[in-house]
């Protein structure tokens, strides 16, 4: 990571690739491209993971229900995918069985058949496999379900990330070997050489002038704003569709679930239902978006209420919108497919070089970052053949990864060796994994009376993943609307005033970040009429 003065070098700096996008993509991307020995620019127009890869259902899965689709090849992939984001971040993997339930015998036997399948194509362990639970073994499961409507489940293996925190995790790996990563620097317009692109025009954090940075390679990894790089390039070859994907987050104690839960819509959609400490996030839509915000796209009540039904059917409850504690909404970036619905396009992800050499990626999905990643990379050396002799880094280091133990190993010897609640630790565990020690030493002080975050995460936050405002630390790091929206509330003050000192706001721009805030967290709980 730069600072402002060092920035203006970066106009005399010759990079190798520069990626465009902060989000999974382009930080996998950065990470591989140091990886493979390339000096690498990494520039993101907001926050970096404050586009699509903050708003996901957090799950690295193989996407089961593709195989409906009979996108066999993509499901064997992301169910393989798996096991390499388990193997390079277990902190950020946690393994979880998923409970996915079945209204009669008939559909039991389908979902069984589909869940061997997948455990088939994903090549998955002997002891990773699925469980069948009816009866008293699926009220032991899951005793508050409507076991008169869904009386067959099926409990199968996949993992729960956090995606921001697993972009931090890649964009800060890349700067270990070598990269630079900007947020706030939004890519202004192309730099051409000789018919070819040859760099970037950025704007650094709404400096006055525009910053040419030249590259032998530039790789468009703008998620939904892909069509907006292409357009300075040339005009797009291939259109994109947006279909939007919206997630409530409701009290556990509202929907006692155990379990992390597949329901299935009316319609036939899946819903996850995934409990987290004292919360539960129930995901997602699927439906095509044409509005003009693509980085806060609106909740609507229909949507609101459409994943309410689905969770009042099978745990016959009846929540309503009021209960809902916060809200997001996500866009996924998907290659047009004449004449499907945006629940039957391919989430398969695809790399295209534009005749003057921009490199393009869309599509995809966050559990095979790491495969794309490296298909994007095989296209940059294609494009440059002297990157073939380039020296790979010998550096492997990722973030809360570096110690061999297991993050249930790390936890017993933090309990044994801290002082500290014991949730508060599990979580510093999942999502700092054996970087959870260095945190507390930043400063183990409640954010608020009775509150399971400490301020040693807004000091990390600042200090080590480039936090620029209130809403990078409340959003994408600490991510109190997600899993404790009460301490939005209370906490905010304190969390302003120690970013204040950091990063040496006077008490207008403190007072500003809040208001700012504020206002997002408000909208989270307020959903729209229109469509
Ligand atoms: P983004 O995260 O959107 O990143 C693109 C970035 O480019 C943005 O940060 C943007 O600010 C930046 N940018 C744009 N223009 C410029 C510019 N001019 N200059 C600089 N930067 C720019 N996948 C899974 O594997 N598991 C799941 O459980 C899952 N759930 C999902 C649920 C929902 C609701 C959605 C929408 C998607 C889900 N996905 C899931 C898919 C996954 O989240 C996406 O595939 C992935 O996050 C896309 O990442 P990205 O980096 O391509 O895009």
């Amino acid at each position: 990571m730069q600072d402002s003065s060092s920035v203006e070098t970066l106009a005399e700096t010759q990079f190798d690739v520069v990626i465009i996008g902060g989000g999974i993509t382009g930080a996998g991307i950065f990470r591989q491209a140091g990886l493979q020995g390339l000096k690498a620019l990494l520039v993101e127009a907001k926050d970096f993971a404050s586009g699509t890869s903050s708003r996901s259902t957090k799950l690295i899965h193989g996407g089961i229900r593709y195989l409906q689709n009979g996108e066999w090849a993509l499901v064997r992939e992301g169910a393989r995918e798996r096991q390499r984001v388990l193997k390079l971040a277990p902190h950020l993997a946690e393994p979880i069985d998923l409970l996915l339930l079945a209204p009669n015998w008939y559909t039991f036997l389908k979902y069984w058949i589909g869940v061997r399948l997948y455990e088939f194509l994903g090549q998955v362990r002997r002891d990773d496999r699925h469980r069948l639970v009816w009866g008293k073994a699926l009220e032991a499961v899951e005793p508050s379900l409507d076991r008169n409507r869904y009386p067959y489940g099926i409990l199968y293996r996949e993992y729960l990330t956090d995606d921001a925190r697993l972009v931090l995790a890649n964009v800060r790996a890349g700067c270990a070997l070598g990269g630079v990563a900007l947020n706030y620097s939004p890519v202004e317009g192309l730099l051409e050489d000789a018919g070819r692109v040859a760099g970037v025009r950025i704007r650094h954090r709404g400096s006055e002038n525009s910053i040419a940075v030249k590259a032998a390679c530039v790789v468009n990894a703008a998620g939904p704003w892909v069509p907006d790089v292409l357009a300075m390039d040339e005009p797009a070859l291939k259109s994109l569709v947006l279909s939007k994907g919206v997630h409530v987050v409701l009290a556990r104690s509202d929907l006692m679930i155990n379990q992390c839960c597949l329901l299935v819509a009316d319609d036939g959609r899946p819903v996850f239902a995934i409990p987290a400490d004292e919360i539960v996030y129930v995901g997602t839509t699927d439906t095509i978006y044409e509005g003009s915000d693509l980085t806060w796209p609106p909740v609507l009540n229909h949507e609101v209420q459409y994943l309410l039904a689905v969770v009042n059917a099978h745990f016959k409850l009846d929540l309503q919108s009021a209960q809902v504690l916060s809200s997001w909404a996500g866009l996924r970036p998907l290659i047009a497919q004449s004449g499907k619905k945006t629940t039957e396009i391919s989430r398969k992800d695809e790399v295209w070089v534009s005749p003057k050499g921009l490199v393009t990626i869309a599509g995809g999905k966050l559990t095979g970052y790491l495969k794309m990643a490296e298909v994007v990379l095989e296209q940059v050396v294609q494009q440059n053949p002297v990157f073939r002799d380039r020296i790979p880094s010998a550096l492997n280091w990722f973030p809360g990864a570096s110690q061999p133990l297991p993050p249930e190993g790390l936890l017993t010897s933090l309990l044994d060796s801290e002082n500290v609640d014991a949730q508060i630790l599990a979580r510093l565990v999942r999502r700092y994994g054996d970087e959870a020690q260095a945190v507390l030493a930043r400063g183990r002080e409640l954010i608020a009376p009775g509150a399971k975050m400490i301020l040693g995460q807004v000091h990390w936050a600042v200090a080590q993943e480039y936090a620029q405002t209130l809403e990078d630390v409340v959003y994408r790091r600490l991510r109190t609307p997600l899993y404790e929206p009460s301490l939005s509330g209370r906490g905010l003050e304190r969390i302003s005033e120690l970013m204040a000192e950091m990063l040496g706001w006077d008490e207008s721009e403190r007072l500003h970040q809040l208001d700012q805030t504020r206002r997002l967290l408000a909208a989270d709980q307020h959903f729209l009429d229109n469509t």
